[in-house]
């Protein structure tokens, strides 16, 4: 940790936060993850988040998606169960009798007008913990008296694009960081500024991420990362471990996957196929 507060992440700061697993272990010990999105055309978010989820180590994962997305989703992902949404094109309701302990919300989701409704009304009531992307990111943007309703330690991923509507824009990275600190101090949430060496913001300190590479500047990866946090966080990892392990781990398993496919051909789909290989890689 330096004077600014600033920390880097590597293989050093990660690995003692690391929970193995007992020999005799039930999938309900490793947490109940809900990831809600999509909207026709971007099931396919939702499908990554909710794959990304499960190779994390969550124990079980459910999607709730618009009912245009049910056969997609059940085939490309058999481990998933799946909950619609009363529509056919876009979620509506958020309306599921299940509990989760964790879930990641926003991906593929949209901004119309029902669903922006929807979103409202699921923030005022919901009292588990939540990882917000994308739409959901852009939605509390559009109306920012929902920001009083995110549970604490609620883990906020926006791109840069997404960071400017949320928290306006800024003239350099000092004024971004600090306004970002200020951000997470109001809100009590945890902040990932995503990029080239994410930065996680929380608690007045920044923790930058040293894994990763171009290859993630593609189609899905964000909603991979969703789905790698959701996955943590269900199986217990507390929300700030979770933000940084969870970075940690979605760029060492682009690293790893680059090695192979190159940063040209690099997909979201490899990220999650070689989370395995980046939990091997730590030890
Ligand atoms: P999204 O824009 O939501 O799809 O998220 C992109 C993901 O890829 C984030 O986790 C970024 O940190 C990561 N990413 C994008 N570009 C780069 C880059 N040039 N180097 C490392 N990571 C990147
Ligand atoms: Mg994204």
């Amino acid at each position: 940790t330096t004077e600014t507060g600033a920390e880097l992440i590597t293989k050093v700061e990660v690995l003692p936060n690391f929970i193995p697993r007992e020999k005799f272990a039930h999938k309900g010990d490793f947490g109940y993850a809900l990831i809600i999105g999509g909207s026709y055309g971007k099931i396919g978010a939702v499908t990554l988040a909710a794959r990304a989820a499960l190779g994390s180590g969550a124990g079980l994962v459910t999607a709730y998606i618009p009912k245009c997305g049910y056969t997609v989703l059940q085939t490309a992902f058999p481990e998933a169960m799946v909950i619609t949404d009363s529509h056919e094109e876009k979620i509506t309701d958020i309306n599921f009798d299940i509990k989760p302990n964790v879930i990641g919300v926003g991906v593929g989701l949209g901004t119309d007008e029902a669903t922006i409704a929807a979103f409202e009304t699921f923030l005022k009531t919901n009292k588990t913990p939540l990882v917000i992307d994308a739409d959901g990111l852009n939605i509390l943007s559009k109306k920012k008296n929902l920001l009083k309703y995110l549970p604490e330690n609620s883990i906020l991923t926006p791109h840069p694009k997404e960071l400017e509507r949320l928290i306006g824009t800024w003239e350099n990275d000092f004024e971004k960081l600090d306004k970002v600190k200020a951000f997470t101090k109001k809100h009590q949430v945890i902040l990932i500024i995503k990029g080239a060496y994410s930065v996680t913001v929380f608690n007045d300190k920044l923790y930058i991420n040293t894994t990763g590479n171009p290859g993630l500047a593609t189609a899905g990866s964000g909603d991979v990362l969703t789905g790698v946090i959701t996955g943590l966080l269900a199986q217990g990892y507390h929300p700030s471990v979770a933000a940084i392990f969870g970075v940690y781990l979605h760029g060492t398993s682009a690293d790893i996957a680059a090695n192979q496919f190159g940063f040209q051909s690099l997909r979201a789909s490899h990220v999650i196929e070689f989370l395995g290989d980046a939990f091997l890689d730590l030890f």
